[in-house]
């Protein structure tokens, strides 16, 4: 089943980055996500499939 990814939501990945955190925040969907670390602020593009499959969880938007 899909993840119902959206712009705004935390998502905690199985791999750690370099800075210690594993959230990470959506800033953009589609075939690549943009995701911005929670910890230092780093951006990266990943493909959508490789997010998937290194999603552990997932934390809507606050206030939704
Ligand atoms: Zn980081």
């Amino acid at each position: 089943m899909p993840i119902p990814f959206e712009i705004g939501d935390i998502v905690r990945l199985k791999k750690q980055h370099p800075c210690g955190s594993h959230e990470w925040e959506v800033l953009r969907v589609g075939a690549d996500f943009r995701l911005k670390c929670l910890g230092c602020g780093h951006q990266v593009m990943m493909a959508r499939k490789m997010v998937e499959k290194n999603t552990k969880g997932i934390r809507k938007k606050e206030g939704e």
